[in-house]
């Protein structure tokens, strides 16, 4: 079966032959040499100034940042469950929030946040998603960001780029802590997240942090030393160095770059069958289409033609579809999705099967590389 879902993604082959290694003891010299490799690999992708791992799922990361980097309020943009997600975290911690919300294909409005900050003076801290993944929306995170340290410079900036870190540079400038989780891009098994922090996150986290698992104060004294501060993740970590290492041979911008077109070319191809792109702006983690067969669709891609692809979540639970685009792909896998949804709907009387699908997309794909 082809897993092609917005995470977990695939894991190479090259990874999962080095995580099959014998385990080692986390507080060696062999491997705090490895996480010291893999420390210095990932502050390049981040770009930012140091980069923490957890062992936990995202969600961890999440409450790792809102904990540490919170003070008084936060502002979340909610334009999805993971939106969502920030604001059960402030509600399970008592911690004061006031909430965006938007339709789940619209992205943030700059001029909301503006408003927002400009009536209320406590809110220290923003959270929002790169790419919410409940839609594949993309949210204009980089100008939010530096719109809010324009009004107040001491704000922190709490970015969840599960479905972005990997897939697209984020320009980091204005980021104080951004999310990352290996299931998503970083082509692993689920069970380890990263946060990227800047150079005032860590100051913020050295004067006070909170909580014990996920105090950062803890962990970041602990990697700066390349150990962690409880039982490293150490199989987790020795993928992520083999993943890290798989992509610094291409390069991360040819990466980003297969990955752009990869999603632009499926686009393409499902507008030129008549369907609807979901989002207004759409991230290049994923293709998500509204559409009324979205279940029947999944349905005959799994059972005919050996795909998975993932349903949506809640009120669209039936009536969406998401394509992965993130991680790095055979060449056949999206045109062979495209070609089987192309088939679904042949099956189901909406359109006469005649390889659109698989034209355009490879017209885009040409296109690019002539
Ligand atoms: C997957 C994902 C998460 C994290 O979920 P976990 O199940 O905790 O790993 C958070 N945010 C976004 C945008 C995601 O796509």
């Amino acid at each position: 079966m082809l897993l092609l879902t917005p995470g977990p993604t695939p894991v190479p082959e090259a990874v999962r032959l080095a995580m099959g290694e014998p385990t080692i003891h986390h507080r060696t010299p062999e491997f705090e040499e490895i996480f010291e490799e893999t420390r210095e690999l990932l502050k390049k992708i981040f770009g930012m100034d140091e980069v923490l791992m957890l062992a936990s799922s995202g969600t961890g990361a999440m409450e790792a940042s809102i904990l540490n980097l919170c003070e008084k309020k936060a502002l979340v943009v909610n334009a999805g469950k993971f939106g969502e997600r920030f604001g059960k975290i402030c509600d399970a911690y008592n911690i004061a929030y006031k909430e965006l919300k938007y339709n789940w294909d619209t992205p943030c409005s700059v001029e909301d946040v503006k408003k927002a900050l400009n009536d209320d003076k406590d809110i220290d801290t923003i959270c929002i998603q790169v790419c919410e993944s409940a839609g594949g929306l993309r949210h204009p995170v980089e100008e939010i960001a530096k719109v809010a340290k324009e009004i107040n410079k001491d704000i922190k900036i709490i970015a969840d780029g599960i479905t972005a870190v990997g897939v697209e540079k984020i320009n980091t400038t204005n980021i104080d802590a951004l999310i990352s989780g290996s299931q998503k891009a970083f082509m692993l098994p689920p069970g380890l997240s990263m946060i990227g922090l800047s150079r005032d996150a860590l100051a913020k986290i050295e004067k006070s942090s909170t909580g014990y698992y996920f105090n950062l104060a803890i962990e970041l004294k602990n990697q700066k030393k390349n150990t962690t501060a409880w039982t490293a993740p150490t199989t987790l970590i020795i993928g992520l160095k083999a993943v890290l290492k798989m992509i610094e041979k291409d390069g991360i911008e040819k990466l980003y770059a297969d990955t752009a077109l990869r999603a632009k070319s499926s686009r393409e191809a499902l507008k030129a069958l008549g369907l609807k792109i979901f989002p207004k702006t759409p991230a290049n983690s994923m293709s998500a289409v509204l559409d009324d067969d979205a279940a029947k669709i999944r349905k005959i891609l799994k059972d005919k033609y050996g795909v998975n692809i993932a349903g949506g979540q809640e009120h669209v639970k039936t009536t969406l579809f998401r394509i992965n685009h993130m991680g790095i792909f055979e060449g056949y896998e999206t045109p062979w999705t495209l070609n089987a949804i192309e088939l679904a709907l042949d099956e189901l009387g909406r359109r006469k099967y005649d390889g659109t699908a698989n034209r355009v997309f490879c017209e885009q794909q040409y296109k690019a590389k002539q």
